[in-house]
Order: C-alpha cells, then sequence, then structure tokens
C-alpha cells in the first residue's frame, strides 16, 4: 500500500524552492499588472494560540498596539504597490484576508483593512471578497463590519465537533463554541460559507468524523473543504512526536467523500466539496491570473515571477520575518522569490488544472504552451492507463474520483528535479531530515 499524504500541492512550487533575489524590481514586471481582473491577498498573521499542526505564518501574542504597527507597514507597502499600480490602470477582481485569523483584528482596525484597500486599490464591482476566520474571534461586531464591507465568502476552520478531536489538534475553541460562532454567521446570510474539517486526527474514527460532517450539512454551508492531517516540519506536534496514520485517514477520506456526495455535494479536488446538486464547475484559468499580495506571509504571483517573506512556521522564524518586514523600506524592491521557466509554467498549469474538475483539455494546453500534455507529462498517460486520469465529458483531462483521493500521491510526481532540490535542500539547511519525495524513485502502484 502506497502512502495517498506524501505533499499538499495547492501552489507549486513550493515557498521552500524560493531563494533570496538581488536586483529584481516590481517595476520591472509592471505590464504584468496591466488592467482589469487581478487578485489582491492580505496577509494578517495573528493568531489566539498556535494549533499543533499549523504550518501557516501566524504568531501569537501580538496586543493591539503590535497589530496596528504591522498594519502601519502593511500600508506603506499598499502606498508603495499603488505607484506602479496607478501607472498600469490596474483593477482588482477579487480580495481575500487570509492568515492567522484575520478577525484578531479589533473591530476599528478591520473597519480600516476595507477602507484603506478601497483608497489604495481599485476594485472592481461585482468583486469577490473572501475572509478566513474562526470560531473564537467571530463575533457579531465583526461579522457586520464584513457584511457592510460587501464579504463575498467566508471561511471558518471548525476542523471537529468533537472535543477529544479538537484537544489533539491544540485548537483554541470547543464544539459549543463552533456552534454558537456558526449560528451567528449564518445568520448574515453571506454568499458563500465554507467550512473546513481535518480527518486523520489521532483518536478520530470514520464514525466521529462523519458525526461531525452530518451537523455541519445541517447547517448548509456552500462548501465544506476535507483536509487530511499533516504534521509537517516545524509545528508543534511534530515536536510532540506526533505519528500521522495514513491508511486510516485515507479509509475515512474515502467514507467522508461518499459522505458529502449522497448529500449534494459535488467534489472539485480531494478537498473541495461544493453544494450544487450534481452541477458541473466552469472551467477557470486559475492560477494562472496575477495576484499580489500586501502583509508578511503573502504570496505575490506576478507573470512569472512568485514571491513572498522567507517560509517560516516555527515561532521563532515568524517573529523574526515579521521584524525583517517591518524593517523593510523599499516593498517594490524583491528580495526572496522564484522566476518560473516555461517547463516550471507548465507544471504549475497541469497542478492546478489536472487535479482539480472539470480538469484541461489537450487543445488549451496546446494553444497555451505550443506542445502537447500528454507529450510533456507521460506520467499523465500512465495514470490514465492506471485509471487515475481520464479524459471525461467534454474532453476535459482529470484525475478520476480514484486519482483524485490520491492527488497528494500523484501531485508530488509532478515536482521537477530542479524544485525537488531545492526543497531538499532547505529542509538540510534547517536541520530537518528530509521528506521531499523523488517522484523519479516511485512507480504507481495499485491500490
Ligand atoms: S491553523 Fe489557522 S488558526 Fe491555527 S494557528 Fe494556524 S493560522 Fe492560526
Amino acid at each position: 500500500m502506497i502512502n495517498p499524504y506524501i505533499q499538499y500541492m495547492y501552489s507549486y512550487p513550493h515557498k521552500t524552492a524560493y531563494r533570496p533575489m538581488s536586483g529584481v524590481s516590481l517595476w520591472d514586471y509592471k505590464d504584468k499588472l496591466k488592467g482589469p481582473g487581478h487578485g489582491l491577498y492580505l496577509h494578517i498573521p495573528f493568531c489566539q494560540g498556535k494549533c499543533g499542526y499549523c504550518n501557516l505564518f501566524s504568531v501569537t501574542g501580538a496586543n493591539r498596539e503590535a497589530m496596528e504597527r504591522y498594519l502601519e507597514v502593511v500600508w506603506r507597502q499598499a502606498e508603495q504597490y499603488a505607484g506602479i499600480l496607478k501607472s498600469q490602470g490596474s483593477s482588482f477582481s477579487s480580495v481575500t484576508i487570509g492568515g492567522g485569523t484575520p478577525l484578531c483584528l479589533q473591530e476599528a482596525q478591520l473597519d480600516q483593512v476595507f477602507s484603506r484597500i478601497e483608497s489604495w486599490f481599485t476594485l472592481e464591482s461585482g468583486r469577490d471578497v473572501v475572509i478566513e476566520t474562526a470560531p473564537n474571534q467571530t463575533d457579531r461586531g465583526k461579522l457586520k463590519i464584513l457584511k457592510d464591507a460587501g464579504v463575498t465568502r467566508v471561511s471558518m476552520g471548525i476542523q471537529s465537533f468533537c472535543q477529544e478531536e479538537l484537544a489533539a489538534l491544540r485548537r483554541g475553541h470547543s464544539p459549543d463554541q463552533a456552534r454558537k460562532a456558526l449560528d451567528l454567521l449564518l445568520s448574515f446570510g453571506f454568499a458563500c460559507v465554507n467550512l473546513d474539517f481535518i480527518y486523520g486526527i489521532p483518536g478520530q474514527d470514520t464514525a466521529s468524523l462523519i458525526r461531525s460532517l452530518k451537523e455541519a450539512v445541517a447547517y448548509s454551508p456552500q462548501e465544506i473543504f476535507l483536509y487530511p492531517l499533516y504534521i509537517k516540519h516545524g509545528a508543534g506536534l511534530e515536536r510532540e512526536g506526533m505519528e500521522p496514520e495514513p491508511q486510516k485517514a485515507y479509509e475515512q477520506y474515502q467514507e467522508a467523500s461518499k459522505f458529502l456526495k449522497s448529500k449534494g455535494f459535488c467534489q472539485d479536488s480531494m478537498r473541495r466539496f461544493v453544494y450544487r446538486d450534481g452541477a458541473r464547475r466552469e472551467f477557470s484559468d486559475c492560477g494562472f491570473s496575477t495576484s499580489l499580495a500586501l502583509g508578511c506571509g503573502g504570496r505575490s504571483y506576478v507573470g512569472n515571477l512568485h514571491f513572498c517573506t522567507p517560509y517560516a512556521i516555527t515561532a521563532h522564524q515568524c517573529k523574526k520575518e515579521l521584524l525583517a518586514y517591518q524593517e523593510t523600506k523599499d516593498f517594490t524592491q524583491i528580495r526572496h522569490g522564484i522566476r518560473l521557466s516555461q517547463d516550471e509554467e507548465k507544471r504549475r498549469y497541469v497542478i492546478r488544472h489536472v487535479l482539480i474538475r472539470p480538469g484541461v483539455k489537450e487543445e488549451w494546453y496546446q494553444e497555451r504552451f505550443k506542445s502537447r500534455i500528454l507529450e510533456d507529462f507521460p506520467q499523465i498517460a500512465r495514470w490514465m492507463e492506471e485509471g487515475f486520469a481520464a479524459r471525461e465529458e467534454g474532453n476535459y483531462l482529470v484525475l478520476t474520483d480514484k486519482g483524485m483521493g490520491l492527488s497528494d500521491y500523484l501531485g508530488p510526481q509532478l515536482i521537477s528535479k530542479a524544485v525537488l532540490e531545492a526543497m531538499r535542500e532547505w529542509e538540510e539547511n534547517h536541520g530537518f531530515k528530509t521528506t521531499a519525495y523523488d517522484p523519479l524513485q516511485r512507480k504507481p502502484e495499485k491500490l
């Protein structure tokens, strides 16, 4: 039996493959920021406590003044970016505020976030405005601010409705706090509410996972995301010696996927279940539009230039990066990132489309890259032979249900050797035993 949970490929290349840069200015990429349709991301890196599995850029213990200081730097960065954006007539069709826990901000600060974004950036009408939250930080006053600011999608990390499982994850809320926050959230009538859950938690069994999902479904959210528990280098649970149980997690995943589909949810990827009663997801060129990030830990994608502050997980590393961010004078100078070659762009395209429904048409790939997808990626042809991928209705190449459940095993086979080496080097330089997966050393196995 294989390990289905090698690596989550939500964005390629992984940040650990980024390296220091010099002599690169965002002004050199201003053409990529021209006109409409861009995405804006703001990272709020504050959390009440650090969850045991967290591998996101977040710090704890920040008081009101510390958050104030951070936001002042964010607005300095916004002002510098705005100079470039104005020269290009740029406008944004989406704004995402993530973290951390953005609702850790005080009400006045949250209010300021929305008004400052509007003052520095041109936002398009009908824009998506997305924010993440957590049960303990969700109250009526803050939700009213979100509603008045035109937020269209709120994502809440519930993870489980079982107290023992929340404790095992070192999550700071109780099932009752989650229920109260959800009742409140749903009373505001946001266009989309998304709930996150985790499976593969030590002590969790399939029955308990399904109980949590049953309760979630009763709230009628528009989306449910199911995440397998990963314990990354530097995460608290790694230091505690907690070991994931991949085979148990895989069995739980299969039952959970079956359950959500039986309740009218469509599965778009290994993680994303959308309530739309059998309708197909429309194709979108995801991951190939420009996204500009504000704040420490947020990642920008501008043409083939991807950049962000250096990858950090532990409290010490995050605090160090936060300090460096706050001391930055010129944000238009890019100091850490990667420039994708065409080969890497192809890999990113395939990862962003073949692992997600509806998939990609061969002719679209050919039009974009002037080569054939199955020749560039013979592993996809192999997956088709193995039953992991198929040409589906409308001539889309996409993972089958069986393949989708193994996305975190199949996806890493698309990583280039160069990126793999860079990820390995990062792990070694940070004193971690390497977990970087070598796609050349493995063959697809039958389950
Ligand atoms: S998992 Fe989310 S809520 Fe928990 S520490 Fe990380 S960013 Fe904060």
